[in-house]
């Protein structure tokens, strides 16, 4: 039956999600295709993860510069940062990973189609005028910044030019109080920007644990960036050289450059799914069942598109699992609690688990540590960075069910006591655990 399509599964989209799958079918076998009208590896690697996590690591120099004087290092020229060769060396080595995504799709034996693709009909799918057929059909195309409709909404930029611009600005807006934007506001201020962010909220990363959003707003106001929170923009204007970033309170901001992180939405457009039974939620992003199926049986999604989390292991996940269910007659589903994140603002902020807040919804008795202190590095280093971690304990059965930090390495961190939380780890179990000393780490089994 399947040798009476071209393909077993055509994969729409050469991002975290779609190369996966189709490397992953396509070395058991399977007759696989994979469309990308743009650069292999999609967002994660071209215009996300990798190069924003460059971008940090460029970012923190300045601070480090400060901090060796008080280990005794000197530098009597003066530092100095050349965006260009970052940049530069930066699209370089996503230049590298392209080719590396290339050689891996092209090794596991999947025929990679450069070009946008459209879905005609259920089974069938055009790219750059030619016809294919496919038993299957993935859609993994992502999503696109969002910007809402304003006034001069034209003159701003989203994060996907950020990785590009010709020139650093001096001044710059970043609107959004998000992942994007806080990261954003960190990376531009360290290189030496002067910059604003403005959110219509009070609290910035909402979704995070309070005390953890008061932490990092308190060390990125400490670090330089200039907040204005419960505050939007209501218009953009050109003028001269400048733009005129105007607030909802009235009051405006001059600047070289504005940034919306307002947020993505689903890339479904032009996909062609008016050809088939597809359905979409009012946020626009594909409907699909616990096995990634959506409303037409031939027709899979997963990823960014389905808007569930928007990670890259997520997205992964989501592939292994299709291609087990698809494939390999499994019906283990993924499991999307305890899922760890960070966000790579600075300071660092990593969690895993209930928040508080969600912890005080769903248990009757909790038990919440919380630590906070200076780490060694910056008893020398004489930064004002400080570290704050903090663990919630269902007191019924002593099960840790959250873990929250704010601070240098917190990413690293965090991603250990994933795994423990994952396990069903109790308090117990973290309080007989041997600390590494002397680390950050360890407060997180000393808490009292
Ligand atoms: P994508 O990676 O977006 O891939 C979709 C691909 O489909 C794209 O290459 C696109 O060009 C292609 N496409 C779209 N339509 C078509 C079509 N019709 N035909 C052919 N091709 C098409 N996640 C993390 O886990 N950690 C991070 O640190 C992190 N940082 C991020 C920073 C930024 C600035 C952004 C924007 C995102 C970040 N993310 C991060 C999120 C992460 O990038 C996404 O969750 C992940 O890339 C989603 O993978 P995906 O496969 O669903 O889609
Ligand atoms: P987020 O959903 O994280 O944040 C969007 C922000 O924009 C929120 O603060 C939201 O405010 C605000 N906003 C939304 N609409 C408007 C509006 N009309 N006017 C003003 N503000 C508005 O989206 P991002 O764009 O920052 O990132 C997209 C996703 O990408 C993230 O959710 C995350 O999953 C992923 N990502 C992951 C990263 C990581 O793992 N480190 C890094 C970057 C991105 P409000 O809260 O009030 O709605």
């Amino acid at each position: 039956m399947s040798n009476n399509f071209d393909f077993d599964l055509f994969v729409i989209g050469a991002g975290s999600g779609g190369v996966r799958t189709a490397r992953v079918a396509a070395s058991q076998g399977k007759r696989v295709a994979i469309a990308e009208v743009s650069d292999l590896g999609g967002t994660c690697v071209n215009v996300g993860c990798v190069p924003k996590k460059l971008f940090v690591y460029a970012s923190q120099f300045p601070e480090l510069f400060h901090a060796g004087e008080g280990y005794g290092w000197n530098h009597s020229n003066q530092a100095t940062f050349n965006w260009n060769t970052l940049r530069d060396n930066k699209s370089n080595e996503i230049g590298r990973l392209n080719a590396i995504y290339q050689r891996l799709l092209k090794d596991s034996g999947a025929t990679i189609i450069q070009g946008r693709a459209k879905i005609e009909a259920p089974q069938r799918i055009s790219v750059n005028g030619q016809q294919y057929s496919a038993k299957k059909i993935l859609i993994a195309t992502g999503g696109w910044p969002r910007i809402p409709d304003i006034p001069g909404k034209e003159l701003a930029v989203s994060s996907n030019e950020m990785f590009s611009l010709a020139e650093l600005p001096k001044r710059a807006v970043i609107v959004g109080g998000g992942y994007i934007a806080v990261e954003f506001a960190g990376i531009l201020n360290g290189l030496g920007v002067e910059t604003h962010l403005i959110y219509r909220g009070n609290q910035l990363l909402k979704s995070f644990d309070s005390d953890c959003c008061a932490k990092v707003t308190e060390g990125m106001i400490k670090k330089g960036i200039k907040m204005t929170l419960d505050t939007n923009v209501s218009s953009i204007a050109k003028c001269h050289q400048q733009l005129n970033i105007n607030l909802d309170s009235g009051s405006s901001i001059t600047a070289d450059m504005v940034l919306y992180a307002t947020g993505r939405q689903a890339n479904t457009e032009g996909l062609g799914l008016e050809n088939t039974k597809v359905t979409l939620n009012d946020r626009n992003a594909i409907v699909v069942d616990e096995n990634y199926c959506t409303n037409e049986p031939s027709i899979y999604a997963i990823g960014d598109v389905i808007d569930r989390v928007q990670l890259t292991p997520v997205a992964i996940k989501q592939a292994m699992v299709l291609i087990n269910h698809l494939y390999a007659d499994d019906t283990a589903k993924l499991d999307y609690t305890n899922i760890p994140t960070a966000v790579f603002s600075q300071p660092e902020l990593a969690t895993v688990g209930l928040t508080e807040a969600q912890a005080k919804q769903q248990y009757t008795d909790i038990a919440v540590y919380r630590s906070d202190f200076k780490p060694m590095f910056e008893t020398l280093g004489q930064g004002s960075d400080r570290t704050f971690m903090k663990m919630i304990v269902n007191k019924t059965n002593d099960k840790v069910i959250g873990c929250h930090m704010v601070g240098h390495h917190a990413a690293e961190i965090i991603q250990g006591v994933a795994i423990a939380i994952k396990a069903g780890a109790t308090k117990s179990h973290f309080d007989s655990t041997i600390g590494i000393h002397p680390s950050t780490a360890e407060e997180f089994v000393t808490l009292k």
